[in-house]
Parts: structure tokens; sequence; C-alpha cells
């Protein structure tokens, strides 16, 4: 089993990273994608400490969208900064997470959309697999996607929290589905008709963690050991087991990723 997109190099884990990587090994999960914000320099260094624990670790490097406003003054170096992180990670495998989120509307959009755009050129000029992070942004994030051509290198709709219809546009356009603990929510009967619809070809688990544990762990600190419990959930919504959606979510990250 595969954690797909994770934070562990952030300070949350900081004081106890053995114990969450025994937890995640000790509980099948070979690998895991850790993502760093390329304007963090703590996180970009505690990659180091992360990768020597776990063999298995991958990296993808990138501006969030929070993190945009930022770089206001002078977009271009938000890339400059994520080329350097990249080059100076051999462990990078993607480019993200990037994206739209105007739901907290922490950076102004038009500088969440220039940095996005530049960020996917960034990733076709290396060829690396892009990391999408949208909220509340469905349509300018397809739209930019399009006109970036983004589809020239593999796309993951991380945390996707979208309805059938998102989700149909996202497969139409080729893109990977990413989902993690919300699945397991109470109230995402929805989600769980996209878990549900998804070709097992196009599907990857995650956890976000520390953010999203999934029930019966909701308010705890996320750590990677739990996505077994998002494959758990998407297993039972498809009336298949555990095994299957591990395996399958493997060979889409080994696809996607090329760890
Ligand atoms: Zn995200
Ligand atoms: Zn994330």
């Amino acid at each position: 089993m595969i954690d797909s997109h994770c934070h562990i190099a952030g300070p949350e884990f900081a004081d106890d990273l053995d114990d969450v990587i025994a937890r995640a090994t000790g509980a099948g999960v070979t690998h895991a994608l850790v993502i760093l914000a390329a304007d963090d320099e703590p996180e970009i260094a505690q990659a180091a400490a992360v990768s020597s624990r776990w063999a298995g670790v991958r990296f993808s490097i990138g501006v969030h969208p929070h993190a945009a406003g930022k770089f206001a003054a002078d977009t271009d170096e938000a890339v400059r900064r994520v080329g350097r992180a990249i080059d100076a990670q051999p462990l990078t495998r993607g480019l993200g997470e990037i994206g739209l989120d105007y739901h907290y509307d922490f950076s102004p959009r038009d500088i969440q959309q220039t940095v996005f755009r530049k960020q996917i050129a960034l990733a076709r000029e290396r060829r690396l697999p892009v990391v999408i992070h949208t909220r509340e942004a469905e349509d300018d994030t397809f739209r930019i996607l399009e006109d970036e051509r983004a589809a020239d290198v593999p796309v993951v709709l991380h945390c996707f929290t979208g309805d059938r219809g998102m989700a149909g546009r996202a497969l139409d356009a080729g893109f990977y589905i990413s989902l993690a603990g919300i699945v397991t929510f109470p109230r995402a009967d929805e989600l769980r008709e996209v878990a549900r619809l998804v070709p097992l070809d196009r599907l990857l688990i995650e956890t976000d963690s520390p953010f999203l544990a999934p029930v019966p762990l909701r308010g705890r600190r996320n750590e990677p050991a739990n996505v077994a419990r998002v494959a758990e959930v998407i297993a039972e919504t498809r009336g298949t087991t555990a095994a299957v959606i591990a395996r399958a979510t493997d060979d889409n990250f080994v696809r996607v990723f090329a760890p």
C-alpha cells in the first residue's frame, strides 16, 4: 500500500518520526509521496531526515496556492524556488501540490492562477507529474490545466472532494483521482459514489497527513499508516477487498511517479 500524499516533513512529526514510520511500514505501507512546500525552508531541510529513515519515501515539491501570495511581487521567483528545491532533492518525483483554493482565499486569486500556470509549465519542462490541490475552484482549475497543456504529464487531483460530475470531467481529461480519509466520513455519500465509479487504473489513495484523519480517528493527527483505512472503505464501497484496492493503487503510483 502507498500513501500518495502526506506532509510528514512538517513540524507535527518532528518529535516522533521514527514511530510514525514504524507504524506505517508495520501496516504494510511501503512508499509515501511526501509533499514539500518550496517556500518552507525548515520543511525542505527536514526532507533528508525523512528519507534517511524511510527508503520508500519520494518527494513532490511546489508552491501551494495558500502561499502563492508571498510571490505577488515576483511570481517568477516561485518557479525559481521550486526549480532549485527540485535540483537539490534527487528523490523528487512530482511537482506539487499546486493549484487553486477559493475556499480560504489566503492568496489573491489572480496571483494563485499565475503561480499555478507557471508551475505547470515547469512540470512540463521537467517532465514531472503534477499534484493538484483544488477547492471551490473547479472551472478555473480545469481551464488552466487545459490552457497550460498539463495533460502532457500525469495529473493527479489530490484529496478529491468533487461530485460525480467533476470526477467525470477529470477522468475524461485523463487525470488520476486520489481519495483521502474524507471518503470515510458519515456524510460523504457522494464521494463514496465517486469511489465506486472511478476506474481502478485511475485511482490513488492518500492520507494528507497530518490533516483529515479517517473515521474512527477523526480530530486526531493523521499519519501514513491510516491509508489502510482509506483502502478498506473504498473496498467496502466497491464490494471488493482492500488487497485489490492496494494492488491497483500501487500499480498506478508506480506508473505515475516512477518511484
Ligand atoms: Zn491539498
Ligand atoms: Zn496536502
